[in-house]
């Protein structure tokens, strides 16, 4: 069983560094994928009203024996769903697919700038925290100047902020952004979504030489970073391989070679312009 660390959050919320994304798993093999990453230790689940599977991560978080303050649970706001009351109503619907009374972690999915709503929904969002009904709130996607318009608007900091951030993008400056302004940093598609980074000969060098795969490497650089991080599988022996990364420590020497690995490359849309 994996020793997976906290981070506490700037509103005192403690959230498992490491966790387990479902997106993209269909709506009949959540229930099992939750439930095989309980068993290896994942105490962190990743869903959004988008992800059409938020019955099945409650259903396994239910079924699963564990209390609900051992697991924290995040979802996220559709993209459809901005506006003040339009986002009150949507997370009613959530938290009613996932049969829960609250969430730990309640995200505007994506700023979606040109909608224009994102400050707006944001207030709704400060309303279901106060009200107890997410014990934190934040934001996905948003870059600097969205943080600096919630900023200037509104009251509340974001807990944290999901972005793509993996080596290939390792987005120093948000990173620097967020560490400025207590912002935890989530990192969406850490491995790359499994494809050509895992096969770059630093990666596979570095796994022979620490006993790991390359996909370990890279989700160990994550954790030395301070990023939090929910790599997806439907496959148990990589839901399992995923999250053992906690028995070994990359030298500083390999942490920058893994730095070498940044091109600016984006496997997901550009949030200025998506949506
Ligand atoms: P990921 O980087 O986690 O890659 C997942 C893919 O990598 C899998 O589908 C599989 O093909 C492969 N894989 C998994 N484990 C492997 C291993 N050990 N070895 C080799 N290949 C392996 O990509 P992701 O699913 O896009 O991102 C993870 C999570 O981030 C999502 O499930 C979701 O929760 C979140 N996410 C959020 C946003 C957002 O806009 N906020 C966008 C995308 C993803």
């Amino acid at each position: 069983m994996s020793h997976v660390p906290s981070i506490t959050l700037n509103n005192g919320v403690e959230i498992p560094q490491f966790g387990f994304g479902v997106f993209q798993i269909g709506p009949d093999q959540t229930v099992d994928a939750v439930r095989i990453a309980f068993e290896a230790g994942y105490r962190h689940i990743d869903t959004a009203q988008g992800y059409r599977n938020e019955e099945g991560v409650g259903q396994a978080v239910r079924e699963s024996g564990l209390s609900r303050d051992e697991v924290f649970v995040t979802t996220k706001l559709a993209n459809g769903r901005q506006g003040y009351d339009e986002a009150m109503t949507a997370f009613d619907e959530s938290l009613q697919r996932l049969g829960l009374d609250h969430v730990d972690l309640f995200l505007i999915h994506w700023p979606q700038p040109g909608k224009d709503l994102y400050v707006e929904t944001w207030k709704a969002f400060e309303k279901i925290a106060s009200d107890g009904r997410a014990r934190s709130i934040g934001v996905s996607n948003f870059q600097i100047p969205h943080l600096e318009r919630l900023a200037a608007e509104t009251g509340t900091v974001p807990a944290v902020n999901q972005i793509e951030l993996h080596p290939m993008l390792p987005q120093a400056d948000l990173r620097a952004y967020h560490r400025e302004h207590g912002i935890a940093t989530e990192a969406w598609s850490p491995i790359g979504q499994g494809g050509d980074l895992l096969r770059d000969d630093r990666l596979v060098g570095l796994g022979e030489k620490y006993g790991k795969s390359p996909a370990q490497i890279v989700l160990r650089w994550h954790v030395q970073l301070g990023n939090i991080v929910f790599p997806k599988s439907v496959t148990p022996s990589r839901i399992r391989e995923n999250i053992d990364v906690f028995d070994v420590e990359l030298s500083d020497d390999d942490m920058a070679t893994i730095a070498e690995l940044d091109s600016g490359t984006r496997l997901g849309p550009d949030p200025d312009r998506f949506g």
